[in-house]
């Protein structure tokens, strides 16, 4: 098979001159840095974008402080939920440019980015927009005495925080903006974002959308540039919260840089080392195929796939080579390759990672399968299954963030959550059992954000997910995002 064509409209984009999204245009900046984005398929450069210097910062948060008190508090609930579902809309309609235009950046299968980056985009728009209408205070009655038949009554309001800095990672650039963009605006926040270096393109074009769907110019600004842009917005004094998705080396710092800014309010969405657990009665073709599914999804760069999987000592070799048999001989090659199911890692400091963690592996456990670069152009890596010999591996404790699955032997059910729960991680973890009771005996004892039942890592906009331990802090979706965004007022009356 081949590469698909690309659209001329992904041809014409990639030609523009690219910095940032401003006060509702597509502006070019002053700033003599310019970064280049390589395509991770071949290593070539496919664009440059100008990194944001402090006067573009200064531009970007007054334009969403200007929407905030202006524009976008003019906008009735009922209208902004009008607007996102508009949005969702014009993402579709789009969906094959957006989606081409990310798997040049990103690697990621054009499948996936059809699926996740368009499809899913488009669902959690239509859920956040349902809220609009819905985000209330309450209304109680106090016992304060009455001295001479005065009486009280209180209730609350949900205010928006004002302007948000959205700082989004390179895996699932549309996808983790969409979810920022969407909680900020449904509150009635405002937003500046801040992709990845390495996945600058999509979020420019997210943001012509936008506007075309009646988002008022200023409430959605996307401003590009590398760590230090993320670190100015969040010092910027009109930056009422910080919303980050990335790692935990750069959440920590994020979430000491917005306290000492001005006590800014922070959600941090971070790593995982997400555990998979079989019980003795699991069902092996099906807990294979679904960790496989999920554990190598877009080559395993994704923050809450299974990266450990704990097995029945018994059955640890069936299973091992179970992998290994679904797992060779799978196609690996161009994401514009509709037949291809491996792609690239997405950038070329990945693809070092990866090469110290073969090296890890190969001295700490046994290769199963995988465990090598290709040779040819572009970061491409074997989806990997190793052994671990002990507990103590680092394999087992350090997030990969990439296709190696790691394998260790059980031999007591009363030993798993000292297993999984030995991490400073706790985002997700998943249990492979048709056994309803043990499942459920072991759900309160995991440390995890979310837990699974025979399946992993699938988000769902009405179901929370966020990290406890080193994952992080808040939650994204459901009603749980509504208290990130919004500041609870009382307001008490007497009569
Ligand atoms: P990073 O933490 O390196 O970067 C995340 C974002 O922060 C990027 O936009 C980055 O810019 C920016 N940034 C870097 N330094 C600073 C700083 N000092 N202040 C403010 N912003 C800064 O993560 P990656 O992009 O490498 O993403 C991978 C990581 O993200 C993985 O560890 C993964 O687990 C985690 N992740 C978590 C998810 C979750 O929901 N829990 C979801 C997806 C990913 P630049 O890239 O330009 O340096």
């Amino acid at each position: 098979m081949s590469d698909i064509s690309l659209l001329p409209q992904v041809r014409e984009f990639l030609q523009r001159e690219h910095a940032h999204f401003i006060d509702g245009r597509y502006c070019t900046s002053a700033s003599a840095q310019r970064i280049a984005i390589i395509n991770p398929a071949n290593g070539e450069a496919i664009a440059q974008v100008a990194a944001a210097d402090t006067a573009d910062v200064e531009a970007a948060v007054g334009a969403a402080h200007r929407a905030f008190t202006g524009s976008w508090a003019a906008t009735s609930p009922y209208q902004r939920g009008v607007i996102l579902n508009r949005f969702a809309d014009l993402i579709e309609a789009n969906g094959e440019e957006l989606a081409q235009l990310e798997t040049l950046c990103s690697g990621k299968s054009i499948h996936l980015s059809r699926m996740f980056e368009v499809g899913q985009s488009a669902v959690f728009l239509r859920y956040y927009a349902g809220w609009a209408t819905k985000i209330n205070g309450e209304t109680m009655t106090p016992s304060l005495p009455s001295m001479a038949g005065e009486q009280y009554t209180a209730f609350t309001r949900r205010e928006p925080v004002g302007v948000v800095a959205g700082i989004v990672p390179w895996n699932f650039s549309v996808m983790i903006g969409v979810w920022k963009i969407a909680a900020a605006l449904v509150t009635g926040c405002t937003l500046v974002l801040k992709p990845s270096e390495f996945t600058p393109l999509t979020l420019l074009r997210l943001a012509e959308l936008a506007l075309e769907a009646g988002v008022p110019a200023g409430a959605l600004n996307v401003l590009n540039g590398n760590g230090e842009v993320g670190a100015q917005l969040i010092a910027h004094p009109q930056v009422a919260k910080v919303s980050f998705t990335g790692s935990v080396p750069t959440g920590l710092k994020v979430g000491q840089a917005a306290m000492a800014a001005n006590l800014t309010r922070v959600t941090l969405e971070l790593g995982g080392k997400n555990a998979a657990a079989l019980l003795p009665d699991f069902d092996l073709p099906g807990a294979v195929a679904g960790l496989i599914q999920t554990g190598y999804v877009h080559q395993g760069q994704v923050c809450a796939a299974p990266e450990r999987i704990y097995v029945p000592r018994a059955r640890l070799e069936e299973v091992a080579q179970a992998f290994s048999d679904a797992l060779r001989g799978a196609p690996i090659g161009s994401p514009l390759d509709e037949s291809v199911q491996f792609g690239p890692l997405a950038n070329k400091p990945q693809l070092d990672k990866m090469l110290g963690f073969f090296a890890t592996a190969h001295e700490q456990g046994r290769i199963v399968c995988g465990g090598n670069a290709l040779a040819c152009p572009g970061y491409f890596v074997e989806p990997t299954v190793v052994i671990a010999n002990s507990a103590e591996d680092s394999l087992l404790h350090e997030e990969t963030f990439g296709p190696i699955l790691t394998l260790l032997g059980y031999d007591d059910i009363s030993k798993l959550p000292g297993l999984i729960n030995d991490s400073p991680f706790g985002l997700t973890a998943s249990i492979w059992s048709n056994d309803l009771s043990s499942a459920l005996r072991l759900i309160p004892q995991l440390e995890a954000g979310t837990v699974y039942v025979n399946m992993h890592t699938f988000l769902d906009p009405a179901v929370p997910f966020g990290g406890i331990k080193a994952s992080g802090t808040g939650r994204e979706f459901g009603s749980a995002f509504i208290d990130d965004y919004t500041e609870l007022k009382s307001v008490m009356i007497r009569y």
